[in-house]
């Protein structure tokens, strides 16, 4: 709408040379017109709720390489086709091992107490010879002279081999998960140091989850039963112990223990009772499928393309691989339903960037950000071992995944020379509660890869995540904040708009 009035928001950065004299005044200005239309499009005609539904509930998890994880990209290439972006594809990045799923789990105590109980393979795990009905011992110790006393006594025994695990009540008591004006004010300011996690010591003797399910297997234990989750109602699972190492193997795969990961309440109360001295009886069976071959991980990428910078490229992202318990709504699937709703605003609008936006939605993060970092490497390269002629076009990154939460601001990642860009860009925003630029780089996800290779790769700040966690058996469509994520998609659409419309490219750190 051309009647809509600018404001330009300018900002005037001083920059203090060494010598004392004063740098050139650099100004950027929101597209005010642009960023109304882009609240109008993303608020009132979002389909975020829609592509998050589907993604949740007809979709479900994706365990990278997994047959669910085939589907869903499939999915993401026609969603992609639907909203106009170019240069679609499937990259492969590498071969990562073999596909497993789970087709069913059933789970019961039997004796003191009927009881239904929530529990979940560990991946890369066998399932269990059929159904099985076992008393349940308990082998928490990692030590070896520990399990020597059990040597000849646990065959055809269900072994609970962790301790009680511990719930974070903390959790439930938490209250708003939005974050404070005082908690945004620090959040603002450098990190103060980590105090390093203090871990028990492993003692002389002690044992890796490797050489103790070794162990229990060489004694004819059918099954392994675990929690290792603080989370109320939640079973948290991830891999096979040594799937890192291994890379998935089949072989190994099909030799591993079946694991069963169970809520800390189910787990907890089986424990006590053995702990007692009272019998134990469960019933368990686990049907797993096992890949043949190794197969090849990819990321799915798609473009908006540029006009007269087209060769430059500002990128947007998230996983799309999940761990295997549930659809993972928070973690990731929030992240790429707001990419791609970003991106269909944009398109909606019929945006003409100058600059061309690529979409990308990882693969392999879950196992070590593996999707993120082979495409970098790939296409940018590195300073220390060489970079391609994209290294030097490229604008920024900005990613999602520290949960559904709402954007409050974003994380500089020690980039201080792109702070005055990122104030102009969120002013608009400040009516929603966008409001902070932080200096503190944050880790563990996609951008990380970008920013090691010292490329511009960012993260927003977001309000905690109510509701239940990720990596766990209870992350729904439910519990998703959808007007926040509405809203990080209408923020997201702003900021890679005005990167890719910019005079010039997100600077890079000194
Ligand atoms: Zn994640």
């Amino acid at each position: 709408m051309s009647n809509l009035r600018r404001f330009p928001a300018l900002l005037l950065i001083l920059v203090l040379l060494p010598s004392g004299a004063v740098a050139t005044p650099q100004t950027y200005e929101a597209d005010l017109e642009m960023v109304s239309r882009i609240r109008d499009e993303g608020f009132e005609r979002s389909e975020l709720p829609d592509t998050l539904s589907y993604m949740t509930d007809v979709l479900g998890a994706r365990l990278t390489v997994s047959p669910g994880m085939r589907r869903a990209q499939r999915w993401a290439i026609g969603e992609m086709e639907r909203i106009g972006l170019t240069n679609i594809e499937i990259e492969p990045f590498m071969d990562y091992g073999i596909a497993w799923s789970n087709d069913y789990v059933s789970l019961h105590l039997l004796e003191p107490d009927y009881q239904p109980m929530v529990g979940y393979p560990l991946s890369h795990t066998p399932g269990t010879d059929g159904a099985l009905q076992l008393d349940a011992v308990v082998v928490d110790s990692r030590s070896l002279a520990e399990l020597e006393r059990w040597r000849g006594r646990l065959a055809g025994k269900a072994v609970l081999w962790t301790p009680p695990a511990v719930i974070d009540l903390d959790r439930i008591n938490r209250g708003s998960p939005s974050r404070t004006n005082e908690e945004l004010r620090e959040l603002a300011m450098p990190a103060p140091p980590a105090t390093p996690r203090t871990r028990p010591e492993p003692g002389p003797d002690d044992l890796d989850d490797g050489e103790r399910m070794a162990f229990f297997k060489s004694e004819g234990v059918p099954v392994l039963l675990e929690s290792r989750s603080g989370w109320p109602g939640a079973v948290r699972g991830f891999g096979r112990p040594g799937t890192k190492v291994d890379r998935w193997a089949r072989q190994e795969s099909l030799d591993s223990l079946p694991i069963v990961a169970i809520t800390p309440e189910h787990y907890n109360r089986m424990h006590r009772i053995v702990s007692r001295g009272i019998d134990v009886r469960v019933e368990v069976e686990v049907r797993n499928t096992i890949g043949n071959e190794v197969q090849q991980a990819a990321n799915v990428l798609g473009e908006i393309p540029g006009t007269d910078l087209a060769d430059e490229v500002v990128m947007l992202g998230a996983h799309f691989d999940t761990w295997h318990a549930s659809p993972n709504a928070s973690d990731n699937t929030s992240g790429v339903a707001v990419m791609l709703e970003a991106a269909r605003i944009l398109t909606a609008l019929g945006a003409q960037p100058r600059r061309t936006i690529r979409v990308a939605l990882w693969s392999g993060e879950e196992q070590g950000i593996f999707g993120s970092r082979a495409y970098v490497n790939r296409h940018f390269g590195d300073p220390a071992s060489g970079t391609t002629p994209a290294y030097e076009k490229f604008s920024a990154y900005f990613n999602q995944d520290y949960g559904p939460g709402k954007y409050r601001g974003i994380y500089l990642q020690g980039n201080e020379a792109a702070r005055p860009m990122f104030e102009a860009w969120i002013a608009p925003f400040r009516d929603l509660g966008v409001t902070t630029v932080s200096i503190r780089g944050v880790g563990s996800t996609d951008h990380v890869p970008f920013d090691g290779a010292g490329l511009p790769g960012f993260q927003f700040l977001q309000d905690r995540a109510g509701g239940t966690g990720g990596h766990t058996n209870m992350d729904f469509y439910d519990t998703l904040p959808i007007d926040d994520l509405k809203h990080n998609a209408v923020v997201m659409a702003a900021f890679v708009y005005h990167a890719a419309m910019a005079d010039q490219r997100v600077p890079r750190k000194d």
